[in-house]
């Protein structure tokens, strides 16, 4: 029965991750109002998408970079732990691959020729060189995963985000959303502000006003859409803890903050991975998962991974 609601928990989370980041992409790099001009019902279904330059190039219901970086990293768990070398190689591997939707800061530090031997030093050039401003959300729209294993350390989950980004809103934000995940899967316990809090203060005190915003029940106080600053990783925490804190089930959730726009896959994915881990698998719309491309692909990949976790 307990692990039931563990395997429950887990696979809530990974999918949460996956549905978030598939029905987020349809309102990617969009305003509130070319929003009310496509989707005047508001997005819901991937059916819905419209065709435009940024959608037009992937397939209705599949996830995005933000996903394909999180199973590199779930990729790289082994005998129990996270195996950061692996996880900097699986990263190469995929950036080989060519995705159309790479991140900027990711792609630039993952084209170092020598990435896979020196990753924390090469991301750390690549910050220092943008004269260590660029706070992405490329850390924590992958972090998830890392909040699965019972006994994960904050320095696994702080290596796993400085693979690529060494910035402390980053690596703070990594931090707090993998925790939030942890508490709920392995305590089935909601993390107070309090405690979430105390975790920012050791990173960054930019952190906490991010914080205290989402505590506020109106969503649209984060500005998801904001053209110039939509993929700073503080605005994307902001989203999901916004979820965390006010949505009453995994899809109102979804659905509140796909259609607040702007970097939506990505604010939706740990958004969800959150929800998914708090309500579990069994509250997510069957829809979302049976329209998901590649789901058969995907939930060999959760079943696997959450049996390493469960049994060794
Ligand atoms: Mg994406």
């Amino acid at each position: 029965m307990e692990k039931d609601i563990l395997r429950d928990r887990m696979a809530g989370c990974l999918y949460g991750q996956a549905v978030g980041d598939a029905l987020g992409l349809g309102t990617e790099f969009l305003s509130k109002d070319e929003i009310s001009k496509y989707y005047p019902q508001g997005l819901s279904r991937y059916e819905q998408f419209i065709q435009d330059k940024h959608r037009s190039k992937s397939i209705k219901g599949a996830w995005t970079d933000d996903t394909d970086m999180m199973l590199c990293i779930l990729d790289g768990f082994e005998e129990g732990k996270f195996n950061i070398r692996k996880i900097a190689q699986n990263f190469k591997d995929w950036f080989k691959t060519d995705p159309v939707d790479i991140g900027l800061h990711t792609y630039n530090v993952l084209s170092y020729s020598d990435y896979v031997d020196n990753p924390f030093f090469v991301a750390e050039v690549q910050w220092k060189l943008n004269r260590c401003r660029s706070a992405a959300n490329g850390g924590i729209m992958r972090t998830s995963v890392v909040g699965l294993p019972k006994d994960i350390a904050d320095k696994e989950i702080e290596d796993i985000c400085r693979l690529t980004h060494p910035d402390k809103r980053c690596i703070g934000s990594c931090v707090i959303a993998s925790r939030i995940i942890n508490a709920l899967v392995w305590e089935r316990r909601n993390m107070s502000v309090e405690e979430i809090k105390e975790i920012a203060q050791k990173y960054d005190d930019r952190i906490a006003e991010w914080i205290d915003q989402a505590c506020t029940g109106d969503i649209r106080l984060l500005n998801l859409e904001d053209s110039a600053t939509m993929g700073y990783t503080l605005r994307t925490l902001g989203a999901a803890l916004w979820a965390y804190f006010h949505a009453a089930d995994f899809e109102s959730g979804l659905l509140a903050v796909v259609n607040e726009g702007g970097n939506a896959d990505t604010n939706a994915a740990i958004a969800c991975a959150i929800l998914g881990a708090k309500f579990g698998y069994s509250s997510i719309p069957a829809y979302y998962i049976n329209n998901m491309h590649n789901n058969v692909v995907y939930k060999k990949r959760v079943e696997r991974f959450i049996d390493m976790v469960l049994y060794e």
